[in-house]
């Protein structure tokens, strides 16, 4: 098994920061298509990652459509076939197309695995940081301008922190060794930007700072068992508590456990004593119990969620999934989108090493990204609006009632593949 602490190389084709599913996917996908890649990941892996952990319709059929199919099955996931919706005791339920449900622990290292077996060298535990280049500011530093050439160099640099324990080479320092050197610079054609909400990985490129919006949810999840008594939830159904303070959604995944992910107010969060004090009091507003587990579990939480990046290309480098920005998970549709972004960014990577880095590339890539995904997440930002307003939930969960097609072609629309990338 290859140390997933050391560099073999200082030039690669591609580097992809991120090993969530937007990250380890194009990893794969670079991998197969014959270009040097590393992934970095900031995390030891596997980790724990906040997700109400659905693998939608158009999710799985991106890993399908990569051959990855039986990979995602042998993970063992639990399956869904419903959405139940509860409000102040109201229910809603909608049949969905039969989807998947993994933990992100799970679900992340089989694709960094994926990645792995096809080529790509993995290093975790190791906090990236893209260095700008001479057109993206004024203060780069001199060691970094003798390293590549000035001006728009052929490379980008990328500076590696590893975490404490680790130096560069895979070696452990001894424990008095506090000169040895835990920082290394490795230089790539193309980087990907694959490192989630706020793209910390891009702290020193102002201009592609995303900002969150104002009054943005912040997510919180946690994993617990399920137990015999927890009749409160069908098979196969994912649960969705709404209220005031936002929206909780529980399902099962592998072995017997469930997924709580949710979608708080902060400032509910705030006068709450606790996170599960604020969970507690959302599903007793939406009339739902509190899963008797969820006391013992770790409950962890996210930045704010809401937020678009002012820019999502720059000179030899993409922005993926949620690194791009982000609307709320109502729709459990994020994976898909990130899914679908490395999908359709990998053949403009091959393209740059190829024949060489353009602005008519970024601009195909941009028209291409927008059209596959941006103007995806428009129901979801309908929806999420409406749920900002509970006011408008009674009636539009009658509707839903009374006009079941209506819903059905929503659900429809969140699991379809863009027509592009359909599968002939
Ligand atoms: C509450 C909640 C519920 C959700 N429910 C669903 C759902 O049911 N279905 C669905 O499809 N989507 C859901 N989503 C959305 C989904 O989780 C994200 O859209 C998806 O994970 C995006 O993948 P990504 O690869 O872009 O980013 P991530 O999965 O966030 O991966 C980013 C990775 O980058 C690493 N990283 C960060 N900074 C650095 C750095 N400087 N150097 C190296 N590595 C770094 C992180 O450690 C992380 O592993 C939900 C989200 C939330 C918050």
């Amino acid at each position: 098994m290859p140390d997933s602490h050391s560099i073999d190389a200082e030039h690669y084709d591609v580097a992809i920061i991120g090993a969530g599913v937007a990250g380890s996917m194009a990893a794969v996908l670079c991998s197969r298509a014959g270009l040097r890649t590393v992934l970095l990941e900031r995390h030891r892996f596997p980790r724990h990652k906040i997700c109400g952990c659905c693998v939608n319709g158009r999710a799985f059929q991106m890993l399908r459509r990569a051959g990855l199919e039986s990979g995602l099955r042998q993970l063992q996931p639990a399956t869904t076939s419903s959405l139940a919706v509860r409000y102040r005791g109201r229910k809603l339920n909608v049949s969905m197309p039969p989807g998947l449900a993994v933990s992100r622990r799970r679900m992340d290292q089989w694709l960094v695995d994926e990645a792995i077996a096809s080529g790509c060298q993995f290093v975790d535990e190791v906090t990236a940081s893209v260095q700008p280049v001479p057109s993206e500011s004024d203060e780069v530093p001199v060691a970094i301008l003798d390293s590549c050439k000035a001006g728009y160099p052929e490379e980008r640099i990328i500076q590696l922190r590893f975490a404490n324990c680790h130096s560069p080479n895979g070696a452990k320092p001894a424990d008095d060794d506090l000169s040895a050197s835990r920082d290394l610079h490795v230089c790539a054609r193309v980087v990907l930007v694959c490192d989630g909400l706020g793209h910390p990985s891009l702290h020193l490129l102002p201009s592609f700072k995303a900002e969150p919006e104002a009054g943005s949810r912040i997510g919180l999840g946690a994993v617990f068992p399920r137990m015999a008594a927890d009749a409160w939830i069908r098979r196969e159904e994912v649960l969705m508590a709404v209220a005031t303070q936002g929206y909780a959604g529980v399902v099962q995944i592998e072995d017997n456990q469930f997924n709580l992910a949710a979608a708080i107010d902060p400032s509910c969060l705030n006068k709450s004593n606790s996170p599960l004090d604020c969970l507690a009091n959302l599903f007793h507003s939406a009339g739902v119990p509190m899963p008797q587990e969820l006391r013992n579990a770790a409950i962890k939480g996210t930045v704010p969620l809401t937020r678009s990046a002012r820019r999502i290309a720059g000179h030899r480098l993409f922005l993926l999934g949620d690194a791009t920005g982000y609307v709320e998970p109502f729709t459990g549709e994020g994976m898909a989108w990130a899914l679908t972004a490395a999908t359709i960014t990998v053949p403009f990577v091959v393209s740059a090493i190829r024949n060489g880095w353009s602005d008519e590339l970024i601009n195909r890539w941009q028209a291409s990204s927008s059209e596959t995904t941006r103007t995806q997440q428009k129901v979801c930002r309908l929806l999420s609006a409406t749920l900002r307003h509970p006011w408008l939930l009674p009636p539009v969960m009658t509707t839903c009632q009374f006009f079941p097609s209506l819903t059905q072609r929503v659900v429809n629309r969140i699991n379809r593949v863009p027509k592009a990338l359909e599968i002939v």
